[in-house]
């Protein structure tokens, strides 16, 4: 396939925002490919030449992509920053200067997607010494060979700046228009009156098609079976050890009765680990392991792949798992807060393994032995798990848990999980299956919500980025003796970045603005009206405010300033008293 063609598509895309145009044009350009073509059309199209979960990435900088233009447009530099500078985008510069020189020079080879996707390949390989410069040859390679409009879209792609807007939900509309073309037409060529079971099937296609991206992460893989297999192509998407599958979610619950009224009786109750999540896989020797975004973090991690080795029984498997930080003196958990530094830390990660260890906590299991597991019901998984996992604790062991249909039983685990520094408990279905990715109600979180606090703003920050015409960040305080203010913390998340959608950033900082006493850089100091109803996590000791006090995960719930006047707030002793009530819990 010619670039040109591909080049054509993202022209098409660029045009339009409407996500059915858009759908449309992807569509009909996948139904063209071959199946070989596939992978580097859905690949390149958004801008990449691996899957997201894939660490390589194309990523070169500025400057080379300057010299690469530099090297097959003959322009000196100088007037290529002088361009770049006048129009801010290099891929218009590339394209410029390559048109310009083309129309000397008309002698090289057609781009092929085949010839852009290789050289493109073969960048992200390159590291050590001489590499910049294999670089700069396979970039100035494709663009000596690209027509004007084409060395746009290599320079974007190369500099990871190609954004035609093809997110997920139209990569999977357009898998099911291009080869269910069918199944769609009665949906989307009726104008809203299509029959029930002709949209009932257009739905259900496109649950097969999520899935099958769910348990792979990669739309090349699900476009390639679509094409070629059909539906049950769609069925047959396995779990490939190495590839991330996104993990099952879980829903909240206030109450025991509550959960267990969801998930039956008995359940499985286990400690809720303030960690986070880590999918380990291994194949013979090959280790992986990926967080709940599906980032590799391998690396990050050497002692967890000792761990498994030691720990696990079995060579070919997928275990779901909380890894949890602990204090390496005292044994006791950690929040999650004091070692996720972990996960992004590349260097140095010896001494961080000491300082900041973790404990694997293995509570699922998702593939063993070229064996798709997803569809077993849980206990069945569990058992397998506990057949394999021999537990060293501190390194890694299995989650603790109970099976019971007794609420008092389960408070009672409740309390022991809180007295042993975990959030709370995770209450399961017994005969579950693993639903990737979904918040299905399979398994529940319970940790007891404190009781909201309302509290008076007294100060603020301005935003960055693009909350920087908002207020964003609320400094918060409680009422003490004779009225006086103190603070207990800072609040920026529960507000809606739209009106539309509800008690919103713009609509606080529209309150705030005439409160404004004093300025200084970002911050603002406000007059105490404005009363905000809070939820949080847990109360703790802090010497951050002078109250005392802080809040672990503040958000906002609304606005309670028309209902109660700073008087009414919360005052210190509530503060105090909530305090006790939770450290009771806790004991
Ligand atoms: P949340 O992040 O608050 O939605 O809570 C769900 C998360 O709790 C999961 O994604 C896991 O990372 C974590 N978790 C901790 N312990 C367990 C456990 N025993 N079973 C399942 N998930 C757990």
């Amino acid at each position: 396939m010619k670039y040109s063609e591909l080049v054509a598509l993202y022209e098409q895309l660029d045009s339009t925002s409407k996500r059915l145009e858009k759908t449309r044009f992807l569509s009909e350009f996948l139904r063209k490919a071959s199946a070989e073509e596939i992978e580097p059309v859905i690949l390149l199209v958004q801008g990449r030449v691996f899957p997201a979960y894939d660490e390589r990435e194309i990523g070169v900088a500025n400057q080379l992509v300057v010299k690469a233009i530099s090297l097959a447009s003959g322009s000196p530099l100088a007037a290529i920053e002088r361009e770049w500078a006048r129009s801010g985008d290099l891929g218009k510069v590339a394209e410029l200067l390559i048109r310009t020189k083309r129309q000397a020079t008309l002698s090289s080879t057609e781009l092929t997607v085949k010839k852009v996707f290789d050289n493109l390949r073969r960048l992200t390989d390159l590291t050590g010494s001489g590499s910049v410069d294999r670089k700069l040859q396979l970039i100035a390679e494709l663009l000596s060979s690209a027509r004007g409009v084409e060395a746009r879209y290599v320079t974007r792609t190369v500099l990871g700046q190609l954004r035609v807007g093809t997110g997920a939900g139209i990569l999977r509309d357009s898998i099911a228009w291009a080869y269910f073309p069918k199944v769609a037409a009665e949906v989307m060529e009726q104008d809203g009156k299509a029959t029930a079971e002709a949209r009932e099937e257009y739905n259900e296609l496109l649950a097969k098609i999520q899935a099958a991206y769910d348990l792979t992460n990669d739309f090349a893989v699900v476009a390639r079976k679509a094409k070629t297999e059909g539906v049950v192509g769609l069925d047959k998407v396995e779990v490939k050890i190495g590839n991330p599958i996104k993990v099952m979610l879980a829903l909240k619950v206030d109450t025991v009765k509550e959960a267990l009224d969801a998930v039956g009786r008995p359940a499985q109750c286990e400690y809720k680990y303030d960690g986070f999540r880590l999918e380990c896989h291994r194949n013979g020797n090959d280790f992986w392991l990926y967080t709940r975004r599906l980032e590799n973090v391998t690396a990050q991690f050497p002692e967890v792949v000792d761990y498994l080795k030691k720990c696990v029984k079995g060579d070919r498997y997928i275990l779901d798992t909380e890894a949890v930080g602990y204090d390496p003196k005292t044994r006791k958990y950690v929040p999650f807060q004091d070692i996720s530094q972990r996960i992004k830390r590349k260097y140095d990660i010896e001494r961080l393994m000491m300082e900041l260890p973790v404990e694997v906590n293995v509570f699922d299991i998702i593939s063993h032995d070229g064996k798709n597991l997803t569809a077993e019901p849980f206990h069945k998984r569990r058992l397998l798990v506990e057949s394999m996992v021999r537990p060293e604790p501190g390194n890694l062991k299995i989650s603790t848990s109970i099976v019971s249909a007794s609420e008092s039983e389960i408070e009672k685990f409740f309390r022991k999980a809180k007295a042993d520094g975990t959030e709370g408990l995770m209450i399961k279905k017994l005969d579950a299956p693993y639903q990737p990715g979904a918040r299905v109600g399979y398994m529940l979180k319970y940790k007891k919500v404190m009781e909201n606090l309302d509290l008076v703003i007294v100060a603020a920050e301005w935003g960055e980025g693009k909350r920087a015409k908002w207020l964003s960040s609320y400094y918060l305080a409680c009422r003490h003796d004779g009225g006086k203010l103190l603070e207990i913390g800072k609040v920026s998340t529960g507000l809606k970045e739209k009106r539309e959608e509800g008690f919103s950033f713009d609509e606080v900082t529209e309150l705030l603005r005439p409160l404004i006493q004093e300025q200084e850089g970002r911050y603002v100091k406000v007059k105490p009206k404005i009363i905000l109803e809070v939820a949080y996590e847990e109360i703790q000791k802090s010497p951050t405010y002078e109250s005392g006090y802080a809040l672990r995960f503040p958000r906002v719930i609304r606005n309670r300033t028309d209902e109660k006047g700073v008087d009414d707030i919360n005052t210190l002793e509530d503060v105090e008293g909530l305090y006790q009530q939770q450290k009771k819990t806790k004991g």
